[in-house]
């Protein structure tokens, strides 16, 4: 690391340019509603509410203004909150331009800036789950966090409901490009079924054997395996490793579809996963 990288580091740790907290609000069957605190602890922002009840008894256990909402994409379970919350407090919905979701106050799109609780957030355009899709990244930050919804997940990533899979893999490429140590909170709990996926697709890979125990360890606790980071998924997370030939093999066992490509090895996994 260089020094002006070093002193830009210490800079932003005398200044604390990070979230007070992030907490998930189990919601719905599998689902994380992350809660995020400002540095007062007053305010309550929340990603993703698909479920009304959970966010409100939080903020009212806490004695917290729910005064954020952001969105990800129009899909029910995590939207389903909205209109019960907009009621409620009256909160900014900030969250990408579709004709699928009702309530947005602030519309954003890639490439988008803007401030929640003094943490600068950039929206990054990750099209592929759904064609709406959008990510948070706080990277200019003293602890590096992203919020990307349903696009990628602790050790896979989402169905391909409406794009195809060479938009899924960019989406997923500027995410994994992502600084190494940026936490990473999606928003559902998938990573044992995703794990057993990935042991299959990467048999040799000692890191995803290795992560695959410490994520049944914490659930056999009753705990969330989320947050992960970019470098675990960079190195156990089989969708980010489509040049890894010991995952070529193995499609190349499986599939008469041609693996030239890191697009068309996405596509074998991603339709392989799909009926696994
Ligand atoms: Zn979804
Ligand atoms: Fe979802």
């Amino acid at each position: 690391m260089n020094l002006v990288k070093i002193l830009d580091l210490r800079l932003k740790e005398l200044h604390k340019v990070m979230f007070n907290s992030i907490h998930p609000i189990p919601a719905l069957q599998d689902n994380y509603i992350w809660a995020i605190t400002n540095q007062q602890g007053t305010e309550l922002a929340v990603v993703d509410p698909g479920d009304p009840a959970p966010v409100i008894q939080l903020a009212e256990q806490l004695g917290l203004r729910l005064s954020h909402i952001l969105i990800t994409h129009h899909h029910k379970d995590h939207t389903g909150g909205l209109a019960s919350l907009e009621k409620y407090s009256r909160p900014k919905v900030i969250g990408p331009r579709s004709n699928k979701i009702r309530g947005i106050t602030e519309y954003v799109a890639d490439g988008d800036t803007f401030h929640l609780f003094g943490v600068e957030l950039t929206v990054i355009g990750v099209p592929g789950h759904t064609l709406d899709h959008i990510a948070f990244a706080a990277m200019n930050c003293t602890k590096p966090v992203l919020f990307c919804g349903d696009t990628l997940f602790a050790g896979g990533c989402g169905r391909l409901f409406e794009g195809h899979p060479q938009m899924m893999s960019e989406s997923l490429s500027k995410l994994s490009s992502l600084d190494d140590h940026t936490k990473v909170y999606c928003t559902h709990e998938y990573t044992l079924s995703n794990l057993a996926f990935a042991t299959a697709a990467n048999p040799n890979n000692k890191m995803l054997r290795a992560r695959l125990a410490a994520e049944q360890e914490k659930r056999n606790l009753g705990r969330p395996t989320l947050p992960s980071t970019i470098r675990l998924e960079l190195d156990t997370n089989p969708f980010l490793r489509c040049k890894d030939v010991d995952i070529i093999e193995v499609l190349k066992k499986r599939t008469e579809v041609p693996l030239e490509t890191p697009v068309e090895v996405f596509g074998a996994l991603r339709s392989w996963k799909d009926n696994f």
